[in-house]
């Protein structure tokens, strides 16, 4: 079992309806031939009745073909954390934003710019090669707290120009906003809807605009027809493929503990959909994930193991 210290979130055991969820971790699925990666994964959150830690989940990924993940924070702690991790980490790189859900607590405090100012040095750090997640988010944010979000989303699309990153987006039920604001304000050169929720017109148009879709175990999901339209609508060279862990998990697993080492049923439920190889499409994911963030190992680590074998403080961490 992993150790408790090395998490800074918990996910809630219960499921957003009330209902109960299985809490134990779905078995390994059988091992990807050609490597792929996941470029979007929350390892500081500790899920289920034994949570497993971060090595833990990277060594269960890299035994079915996982190459590396993008470990994405939310808020500061969160992304002070994977920029440390991935500085020490080599399966790892780091992205860091204020979630737009929590851009609006940031505006209460009056810290938002404080905050948005340590994002922007975060940004600098090696092994930092995006800026996310950013975006949207009109369904758990309501009128009121959508100037923050607003003004937060452009200020982290300056941020990742500014230091020539790749941008994960968050996009839920703002669709529409959110293209008009990445349109208008001009949108970073590798820009990532993560865990893409539109449908195949909206997926044709950010291929147009050279944006990159990313696909999370949603798509397996019996209601998200939508997904598999967009999936099967764009150029090979526009998919990414990521988990979201814990989240999201793919049937036949779905309420279960998500983990990077997932990916491979989820790929594999794709490269089904497009009636192609498993092998082919992970080859491609992989190079499509490489031009987005680069090489994984352009950058060395530049400490071995873990910020809290260091006996750091996470909050310290910056
Ligand atoms: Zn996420």
């Amino acid at each position: 079992m992993g150790d408790p210290s090395n998490y800074i979130r918990k996910r809630e055991s219960r499921a957003e309806n009330g209902q109960t969820r299985d809490l134990s971790y779905p078995p390994l699925p059988s091992a990807l031939v050609v490597a792929c990666y996941d470029n979007h994964a929350h390892l500081e959150i500790a899920d289920g009745d034994d949570p497993l830690d971060y090595l833990e989940q990277l060594d269960m990924a890299s035994s079915v073909g996982i190459r590396g993940i993008v470990q994405v924070g939310g808020d500061l702690e969160t992304s002070r954390w994977s920029a440390e991790m991935a500085s020490r980490e080599p399966r790892m790189l780091a992205a860091v934003a204020i979630h737009p859900n929590e851009a609006p607590a940031y505006e209460a405090a009056g810290t938002l710019d404080e905050a948005i100012a340590e994002i922007d040095e975060l940004a600098a750090r090696p092994r930092v090669r995006a800026v996310g997640e950013t975006g949207l988010d009109y369904f758990r944010t309501d009128e009121a707290g959508r100037p923050a979000q607003h003004r937060s989303f452009e200020a982290h699309i300056e941020i990742a120009k500014k230091h020539d990153l790749a941008m994960q987006i968050h996009d839920r039920e703002a669709h529409d906003e959110v293209i008009e604001t990445l349109l208008r304000v001009g949108a970073p050169e590798r820009t990532v809807f993560h865990c893409f929720s539109g449908d195949a017109e909206m997926a044709r148009l950010c291929a147009d605009n050279g944006w990159y879709l990313s696909f999370a175990g949603n798509i397996t999901f019996k209601n998200a027809t939508n997904l598999r339209e967009a999936l099967e609508t764009i150029p090979r060279d526009r998919i990414l493929v990521e988990t979201d862990a814990p989240f999201l998990t793919p049937l036949p697993h779905r309420g279960r503990p998500n983990s990077p080492y997932l990916i491979p049923v989820t790929l594999r439920f794709m490269a089904d959909h497009l009636g192609t190889d498993v092998a082919m499409l992970a080859a491609q994911i992989t190079s499509n994930t490489e031009l987005v963030y680069g090489s994984w190992d352009a950058e060395p680590v530049s400490q071995g193991g873990s910020p809290w074998d260091a006996a750091i403080d996470p909050s310290e961490l910056a």
